[in-house]
């Protein structure tokens, strides 16, 4: 049917024509692995994509051909993003953190042709090259290196491609529905799973997560995404900047609080993504120097629970906001934000505060349900607990490379989650389904538990899990990191629970280690310490002493 209006495409190349066009001298700083910092503007990001793409067409590379990269936040990873997905190829974004065994099977369950990657990743590619048979071309994403090429004599030099593009080279008219990009699912339960990202569903995402209520970054801010570009795109924040024409940060490799405060502080950063750790990381580091951050007003947290202790710190001691939000690989990653309503401005502090503690909102074009274990959909009362499911423009419908639908039989996505709803669609995550402590019957969020632990002087961090109980089935047990120079004991810290929760909610056990396990993506791995501590009451009950109970789970 003829339409009415102009119909145009969503593209990536769209996002990054109007980067180029309206915002040509804006600032791109990219730190290089070595420390140094470069800076570029998105006019230049936009021609060096271009001079990319036009050399990757002349590889010969087909149509959909996916692209890897191993690399940290940086501007060729930027210019790779753009250039490969309106090249009409896939940018295949891969978590260098993972195990050699997990990137093999993801390169080759992928069937990668191009394989981009740093410097610091020679050894690795070196390593796995051999077992990966689809890479026609590695590239390494640096000027010509004789030393780099001794080691890899089939090597191509990234700087070297862009001298061989051709300036006037057009972007391919894609149709939106061709994929952009393919990120994997982290995989701590079972084989890592592909999402492949359409054009479409990518401008959607970064359209809908920036409005006032979201994201809300405008062409006046500096963005750090703190949060990888090899994990879930960033968030979005690439497509974010090019739509609005921000100044992007892109820190480089070194993530540590007294880094990032340094380069938040230097280049007058305004806005921030990434994990809870990367935010704790950043206030013990404000709260050993005098460094303070007058442009950084606020950021956006997410990937895991934001304990409200720490966005009470940020916010009373620096003037911080942090933002809390949800999402997943599965959903681009934004699903909620949390963005109060002005009814929320007339509720005492302690109430604001507790509604800014959840997940949020869903944003336009995300829909969200709990429902029963039967499937039937719960009240939103924000009381009734169930399985989180979600639908929308940039939720996967099915895995890469899988015939099945990922979906229910009603259409919805099963999140893994266990949550609640309110009338105004605000989330609040208790648990993942597969953490959550069933303790006679009755359900015990660990993330509940976690923020009071961690709410606690003397804790740094902390990790509820289900420990087995011959009588409740499951009981909780809380494994804690003692803060720098912190004596908490036991004995403290049951108390502290005490006023906070019902008695039954208690931890049964409190054990203090020097770390807890965490994920290529910072997630804490329950599961290794279920595996750990998950039999230690049962142990208790037979009246064995410490260290022989220490010894036998190591
Ligand atoms: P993976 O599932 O591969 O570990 P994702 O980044 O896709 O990696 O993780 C998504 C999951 O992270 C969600 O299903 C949820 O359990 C958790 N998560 C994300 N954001 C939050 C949050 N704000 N609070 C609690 N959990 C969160």
């Amino acid at each position: 049917m003829p339409s009415p209006m102009i119909y145009q495409d969503l593209t990536t190349a769209a996002l990054l024509g109007h980067a180029a066009q309206y915002h040509s001298e804006t600032e791109i700083v990219s730190v290089s692995t070595g420390g140094e910092k470069e800076r570029s503007c998105w006019g230049e990001v936009a021609s060096r994509a271009q001079l990319l793409a036009s050399a990757l067409a002349s590889l010969g590379l087909p149509p959909g051909a996916r692209c890897a990269t191993l690399a940290w936040n940086n501007r060729r990873h930027l210019e790779i993003y753009f250039a490969v997905a309106s090249g009409g190829w896939v940018t295949h974004t891969v978590n260098p953190r993972l195990s050699v065994d997990h990137l093999r099977y993801i390169l080759n369950d992928a069937a990668d042709e191009v394989l981009f990657f740093d410097q610091t990743f020679l050894p690795l590619v070196a390593q796995l090259l051999p077992q990966l048979p689809t890479v026609k071309h590695v590239v390494l994403m640096e000027s010509r290196s004789e030393a780099a090429l001794s080691q890899l004599p089939s090597l191509l030099f990234y700087d070297d491609l862009l001298q061989q593009g051709m300036a006037d080279y057009r972007w391919p008219q894609l149709n939106e529905l061709t994929p952009a990009s393919l990120c994997y699912t982290s995989g701590t339960t079972g084989r890592p799973k592909g999402v492949l990202n359409t054009h479409r569903s990518l401008v959607l995402h970064a359209l809908s997560g920036n409005q006032p209520d979201a994201a809300g970054i405008s062409a006046k801010d500096s963005l750090l995404p703190v949060v990888p570009m090899f994990h879930v795109n960033a968030w979005g924040t690439p497509f974010i900047a090019a739509m609005v024409g921000a100044r992007l940060v892109l820190p480089g490799p070194h993530l540590d609080g007294d880094s990032l405060l340094q380069l938040l502080a230097a280049e007058k950063v305004t806005v921030g993504f990434g994990v809870p750790v990367i935010w704790a990381g950043l206030l013990a580091a404000m709260r050993r120097t005098e460094v303070r951050l007058p442009e950084f007003k606020r950021a956006l947290v997410g990937g895991s629970a934001l304990p409200p202790s720490m966005a009470e710190a940020f916010q009373r001691d620096y003037g911080i906001a942090l933002t809390h939000a949800w999402g997943m690989t599965e959903t681009s990653p934004i699903g909620t934000i949390n963005t109060p309503l002005s009814k929320h401005d007339a509720l005492p502090a302690q109430e604001q505060q507790k509604q800014r503690a959840g997940q949020g909102r869903p944003i336009f074009g995300i829909e969200l349900q709990v429902v029963d274990v039967d499937g039937e959909p719960l009240p939103r009362d924000g009381q009734s607990q169930g399985y989180l499911q979600v639908r929308g423009h940039w939720v996967v419908e099915q895995y890469y490379g899988q015939d099945a639908s990922a979906l229910t039989a009603a259409g919805w996505f099963d999140t893994g989650d266990i949550g609640t709803l309110d009338a105004n669609g605000y989330l609040v995550i208790s648990d993942r389904a597969k953490d959550i402590i069933k303790s006679g019957g009755e359900w015990i969020s660990t993330v509940e538990l976690e923020n009071i632990a961690i709410a606690h002087p003397g804790v740094r961090s902390a990790a509820a899990i289900a420990a087995r109980h011959p009588r409740w089935d499951e009981r909780p047990v809380l494994l804690c990191v003692r803060a720098e120079g912190g004596e908490v004991e036991e004995t403290d810290l049951l108390s502290w629970f005490e006023k906070r929760v019902p008695k039954w909610q208690i931890p049964d056990r409190v054990i203090f280690v020097d770390a807890l396990p965490v994920s290529a993506t910072g997630k804490v791995l329950k599961n290794q310490l279920r595996q750990a501590y998950g039999e230690i009451l049962m142990l208790s009950l037979i009246h064995i002493s410490e260290p022989t109970r220490q010894a036998e789970i190591s």
